[in-house]
């Protein structure tokens, strides 16, 4: 299913949290939501699944107008919020089956809270209690309550915040397998995390949108790559090797050692884009 937005306005306060913006994710594809703190994404996510609403502008999902029939549009939506919200005195397995009580009939609990168990691999740890629970499994957890109405899109906040290394690469390994079928947005402000997951990559900025790629794009429009030649130097001598320079390395007679490419680097194109 397709996501658009379209100039979307939302001010807290006096807080311009988000400045006209838009863009479209097609279906099937895993974009990462990228940005400072502070710049917008959790906004942006509240409003597309309905927690918030804008000032002006709108969201369209598989082009419906959400504003039209959000109660049918919120069933094809999984969400894991920023910080992951769950009752922590709740058995993982008693949670889910009360979050599944929200969208679905009961004859359906029980296959769905089998199923979201299996997708996350949660199975050893269905019956503990949440407060129990490392924060990768905790995370896990978050993210079965996300996907247990079996959504076409899943949107999660920040899903690898306060892991550690190990539990990071788990839990980027089960978006990626989700997305195989989901269309995903996947907030961060670790730009390797956008790298290992994302085909695509929407940064934000001060509630405007500053960049809208794929991330192979991103990393050689912004930096400009730079190519780095290794010589064997002992044979030259003032020569201009700027120019031509493998004809001359042809013409002298010297070997060139490696030629290396050097890809443009997402953190510098982040701190390009969002810094003053
Ligand atoms: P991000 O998720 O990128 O860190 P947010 O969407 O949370 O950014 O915040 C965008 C801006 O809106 C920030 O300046 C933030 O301080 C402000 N903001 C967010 N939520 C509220 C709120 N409930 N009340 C007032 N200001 C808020």
């Amino acid at each position: 299913m397709s996501v658009k937005v379209e100039r979307l306005v939302k001010t807290y306060d006096k807080t311009r949290a988000l400045d006209d913006i838009s863009f479209e994710i097609q279906s099937g594809e895993i974009v990462g939501f990228l940005g400072p703190n502070g710049a917008g994404k959790s906004t942006t996510m509240k409003i597309i699944t309905g927690c918030l609403a804008s000032d002006s502008g709108d969201v369209f999902i598989n082009g419906v107008n959400t504003k039209d029939n959000f109660k049918e549009i919120k069933k094809t939506i999984g969400y894991l919020p920023e910080n992951n919200p769950l009752y922590l005195n709740m058995y993982v397995k008693e949670y889910l089956e009360y979050s599944a009580s929200m969208y679905l009939d009961s004859k359906k609990i029980n296959a769905a809270v089998e199923n979201a168990i299996q997708a996350v691999g949660l199975s050893s740890h269905k019956s503990k209690r949440i407060g129990e629970l490392s924060k990768g499994y905790k995370q896990r957890t978050g993210i079965a309550r996300a996907i247990i109405h079996n959504p076409s899109i899943l949107i999660l906040d920040e899903p690898t915040t306060g892991l550690d290394p190990n539990q990071i690469l788990e839990i980027r390994n089960l978006i990626k397998e989700l997305g195989k079928e989901k269309t995903v947005i996947l907030s961060t402000h670790i730009m390797q995390e956008a790298e290992a997951v994302c085909d695509r990559a929407l940064i934000i900025n001060k509630g405007k949108i500053v960049a809208d790629d794929s991330l192979k794009n991103l990393k050689t429009k912004n930096t400009g790559d730079s190519t780095i030649v290794e010589f064997d130097l002992k044979n030259i001598s003032g020569v201009d090797f700027q120019k031509k320079i493998n004809e001359f390395a042809q013409k002298e007679g010297f070997s060139i050692l490696s030629i290396t490419k050097n890809k443009g680097n997402l953190e510098n194109i982040f701190r390009e884009l969002t810094t003053e």
